[in-house]
């Protein structure tokens, strides 16, 4: 393809992605595709072809046999996992970012990736209220992109681990121990199996609404520390995938003054947008988090409008993560880096090369702006108060855990007793076992739709559903509309389950 041919097709591309918007408010396609597994391979040739072909034969085969394959994450009745950030803005930074095909791993790579990374995260960790000490201009402390939240998890554990080892050189690694909670992203566990460190998940309560309680964290230390273990970092969460869960932040900094050698680092993968709004900056310790966390990092690339992948991480001391990383071989090695006058991302992430991100976020931070962004997030927890209010007074469904900003979880929780129809305006008095068979049924119908996509999870043993609100082109009519799905399907579970 020469230039003027990408001119051609770029325009018509732009034309088909703006009539698949077009086609996804119009509910032209349903949430899931209507294939089964396996369904692409008999469409394609077995081989790459010989010769290159036309492209508009490629773009055609495209809308032919991918398009139709899609889950549509921008739907707006996508409703389950965590919403994935989307915005034109993102798009056309995404483009703009692959024109140069950039891996930006050291200023002298291209000094216009390193230097608009650091500033658009000082930006973007002013706009949540993260503290001056995380801003790249302080020097100290900084932001850079990583791949995933898992992946900023990893990193700061491993530089947690060179801190501990270099402060105590004669720990083994076997007796070093990562922290979690049981309500942890699989992050914590799949560091510790990349790293050949034990994960120590600590107990949450539902009373607590699955949140980390100071005690629980002390008597775990106490206990390891007795034992001969040295536990070194702990990933607390601020907003849990299955319930929205806040680790209590209070009472883990009283705790953590008197163990100052273990990390604390904050996944706020998707609650962490929040902070963009000051009215939930109190409810997701955003003063703890400054006061005391090493580490804070949260998603753009889910509720934060911008287009996968975007994750920032944050460190007050940038010092910890580069011992921890940089390995320089002479072909590395640049006047500019030698100097220490600049940034060399490279040694603050797993790999070598980088995508180009914060192009793409400097375009969706300008295009919103502060108040376009907290727009966007108001919105979304105002749908999801709908949902709350209507499953509030449902006699069929109920709360499993109090709905946390865009997140509800619920069940099937009938207050009727099985073998009587008179209301007993109460608890429901299903047995517990029964309960999570009639949510499983009732899931297993939802999610044989194709117009509405939610997912399941399990709360202290018990089956539910999580409902979670975020894509931009979610309306209120949707939420109604997944209610009556709900409700619906809710109602022919029990029918069935009753005859
Ligand atoms: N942490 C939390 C709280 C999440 O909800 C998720 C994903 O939903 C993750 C981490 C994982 O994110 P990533 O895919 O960026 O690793």
């Amino acid at each position: 393809m020469n230039i003027e041919q990408f001119r051609k097709a770029g325009y018509q591309a732009i034309d088909r992605i703006c009539d698949y918007y077009y086609a996804l408010e119009q509910s032209k396609f349903t949430v899931l595709p209507d294939v089964e597994p396996g369904y692409l391979r008999p469409l394609l040739p077995s081989t790459a072809p010989e010769t290159g072909e036309e492209f508009s034969r490629i773009a055609d085969d495209y809308e032919k046999f991918i398009v139709p394959g899609y889950t549509h994450w921008q739907h707006p009745s996508f409703l389950a996992y965590f919403p994935m950030g989307f915005s034109f803005e993102g798009i056309l930074g995404d483009l703009y970012a692959s024109s140069v095909s950039n891996p930006g791993f050291n200023w002298l790579a291209s000094p216009s990736c390193t230097e608009l990374e650091s500033i658009v995260l000082d930006w973007a960790s002013q706009m949540l209220g993260l503290s001056a000490s995380f801003l790249n201009s302080s020097g100290v402390g900084g932001g850079c992109f990583q791949n995933t939240a898992s992946e900023a998890a990893l990193v700061v554990i491993i530089a947690a681990r060179s801190t501990y080892k270099a402060a105590f050189p004669n720990t083994k690694l076997e007796d070093m121990r990562i922290y979690t909670t049981t309500q942890t992203h699989s992050l914590g566990l799949k560091a510790g199996m990349i790293l050949g460190i034990s994960v120590r998940a600590l107990e949450v309560e539902e009373r607590d609404n699955f949140a980390l309680r100071g005690k629980t964290l002390r008597t775990a230390i106490e206990e390891d520390k007795s034992n001969g273990l040295h536990p070194f970092i702990l990933i607390a969460t601020v907003g849990t995938t299955s319930s929205g869960a806040i680790d209590n932040l209070a009472e883990i900094k009283t705790v953590v003054k008197d163990y100052p050698e273990i990390k604390i680092h904050i996944d706020a993968a998707w609650a962490g947008m929040a902070l963009v709004c000051p009215e939930y900056r109190e409810i997701c310790y955003l003063k703890e988090i400054n006061d005391f966390a090493d580490s804070f990092s949260t998603n753009f690339h889910k509720w934060g409008l911008t287009n996968f992948d975007a994750c920032p991480l944050w460190v007050r001391d940038r010092k910890s993560l580069v011992d921890a990383l940089d390995i320089t071989p002479p072909f590395l090695r640049t006047a500019q880096g030698d100097a220490g006058t600049v940034i060399d991302y490279r040694n603050w992430h797993l790999g070598l090369g980088r995508r180009y991100r914060s192009v793409k976020l400097w375009f969706v931070l300008r295009g919103y702006g502060v108040e376009g962004f907290q727009k966007h997030i108001r919105r979304a927890i105002e749908l999801n108060q709908v949902f709350v209010n209507m499953v509030s007074s449902s006699d069929l469904l109920s709360f499993v855990t109090p709905p946390f900003l865009s997140l509800s979880v619920f069940r099937i929780s009938p207050n009727v007793s099985p073998s009587t129809s008179t209301s007993n305006h109460g608890h429901s008095t299903f047995p517990a076992d029964t309960l999570n068979d009639i949510n499983k049924i009732l899931f297993g119908r939802i999610s044989a739709r194709k117009d509405i996509l939610l997912t399941q999870t399990i709360l202290n043993g018990k089956f539910c559903i999580r409902l979670a609100v975020g894509s931009a082109r979610t309306q209120e009519s949707h939420i109604r509309e997944a209610y009556e799905i709900v409700t619906h399907e809710a109602k022919l579970t029990m029918e069935a389950w009753e005859q």
